[in-house]
């Protein structure tokens, strides 16, 4: 077949995902960028699309491609513009994307040939064809009527399915209503949810023949109506789903059910604190830390098991916060708690505060990845919070924590055992997955766990 242009698609790499991680294969599932944007290339451009996870395979800096696109989040936007200007050097045409871009547009377009600026399904295909007319733009902005209808399904066999966990990962809505001021959801998209018509999302799920779905949407219930309808087309199905939802699902019963009843087998939560001081200022006012107890029993009663998210370095924590926090999970049963350091991503409020307060530490994005201590905490050190974040991990994943949040979890046996040992591994060498020699090798030495005098540590993982 005879092609008219070659684009590559590349998703570059952060430290957690580099190929000697633990997540080299085994507990990766298939991310759905790559396939989405290789399947909203126009047909008529008679393109050849090569998709790239460097997370699991190298790059070729020859690749034979027109036209290099990136995607880029915070965490991989330093390998990002470093990959970038490889391309550019060797006379390649370079398009960034991302919600790293979507965030702080002026910090990328100096990176790039073109930039597209919030979700790509109108715009992308519209730089494709400026592109093979020759009229390529600096910047393409989406439009804020944009529809997520009738657009093509994601195209998975652009990826090796071999080499992940899973492939059957599904994307129902786009956006969160809430406004979270660490939440980098409503800096860049807003705070209107976008949704597939449930048809379209159902037509996937059959198209795959899945019988465990992963729903990669932030906030699955940020719609009461849309999720309603969508657990319901999930009755005849007969799956078992996974999927992110706020803690408000547990204070609407009925919702809670049909969600129970459509498959649902596992969700995740950000509880993120449990001082209701740092949720109000965060504004997630509608966690209430003494209800958690109640979340995990109602959760279980319906055979859901729960992912506890909690970050730590808020105003108010302090130094006692990581073991309460991490005995806390232990006692009530979470099923698999996640402990993580608050990262401002730039563009948020949170950001906007901090640097209001002199308190940003660095603006090296590289060590945004929720893995690093990037700013001054109020009532800690940051050496201190990044030790208590680790000793909440280490606690949680004691074998005598481990067994006796075994015996009440809502997931079966093996399945809790085996990502429990998982995440017990990865608990205790933190300081092998989080420091940045794999890319800079001794010429910086500033973000290594093994020198902790520093003021940047590497740390946990993000929520
Ligand atoms: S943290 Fe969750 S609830 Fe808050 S804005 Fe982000 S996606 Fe929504």
């Amino acid at each position: 077949m005879t092609y008219r242009m070659h684009i590559a698609l590349i998703s570059p790499k952060g430290p957690l995902y580099r190929k000697s991680g633990i997540f080299r294969k085994s507990l990766r599932y298939m991310p759905l960028t790559l396939p989405t944007l290789a399947a909203l290339v126009p047909p008529e451009l008679s393109a050849k699309v090569t998709c790239i996870d460097e997370g699991i395979e190298e790059v070729d800096f020859d690749i034979d491609a027109d036209l290099i696109g990136l995607t880029v989040i915070t965490g991989t936007a330093r390998r990002s513009y470093e990959m970038a200007a490889e391309f550019r050097s060797r006379g390649k045409t370079v398009v960034l994307g991302g919600p790293h871009v979507t965030l702080v547009p002026d910090d990328a377009q100096r990176h790039a040939d073109s930039i597209v600026v919030g979700y790509a399904e109108d715009e992308w295909p519209r730089l494709l064809k400026d592109h093979a007319r020759g009229q390529l733009q600096p910047r393409y902005i989406q439009s804020p009527k944009l529809d997520l209808s009738n657009r093509p399904l994601p195209d998975r066999s652009v990826l090796p399915e071999r080499r992940f966990l899973t492939a059957d990962v599904f994307e129902a809505t786009r956006g969160c209503v809430h406004n979270c001021s660490f939440c980098v959801v409503p800096s860049a998209w807003g705070r209107r949810p976008l949704q597939k018509p449930v048809h379209e999302v159902i037509a996937d799920i059959c198209s795959r023949g899945a019988r465990r779905a992963i729903f990669v949407d932030l906030n699955l219930i940020a719609n009461r109506a849309y999720a309603w309808e969508l657990f319901e087309a999930l009755l005849p199905l007969r799956i078992q789903w996974y999927g992110l939802a706020t803690t408000l699902l547990c204070e609407d019963l009925p919702l809670l059910d049909l969600a129970a009843r459509s498959g649902c087998r596992g969700l995740l939560m950000g509880l993120e604190s449990i001082r209701p001081a740092n949720l109000e200022q965060s504004r997630k006012r509608f966690n209430h830390p003494e209800g958690y107890t109640k979340i995990v029993q109602l959760l279980h009663d319906r055979k859901i098991a729960l992912q506890g998210c909690f970050v730590f370095g808020m105003d108010h924590d302090t130094e006692d916060v990581f073991q309460e926090t991490a005995e806390m999970a232990v006692d009530i049963g979470i099923d698999l708690p996640r402990f993580a350091i608050v990262t401002p991503f730039p563009g948020t409020d949170l950001f906007r505060q901090l640097d209001a307060q002199e308190r940003i530490l660095t603006r090296d994005w590289e060590l945004y990845d929720g893995q690093h201590v990037v700013f001054q905490p109020k009532s800690m050190s940051v050496d201190a919070l990044s030790r208590g974040n680790e000793q909440a991990w280490q606690y949680a994943y004691r074998w005598r924590s481990i067994a006796r949040r075994l015996k009440n979890t809502a997931a079966p046996f093996h399945v809790a055992l085996t990502t429990n040992v998982g995440y017990r591994f990865y608990a205790r060498n933190l300081n092998r997955f989080y420091n940045c020699d794999w890319m800079f090798g001794a010429s910086r030495p500033d973000c290594r766990r093994s020198q902790p005098q520093d003021r940047l540590v590497a740390i946990g993982e993000n929520a």
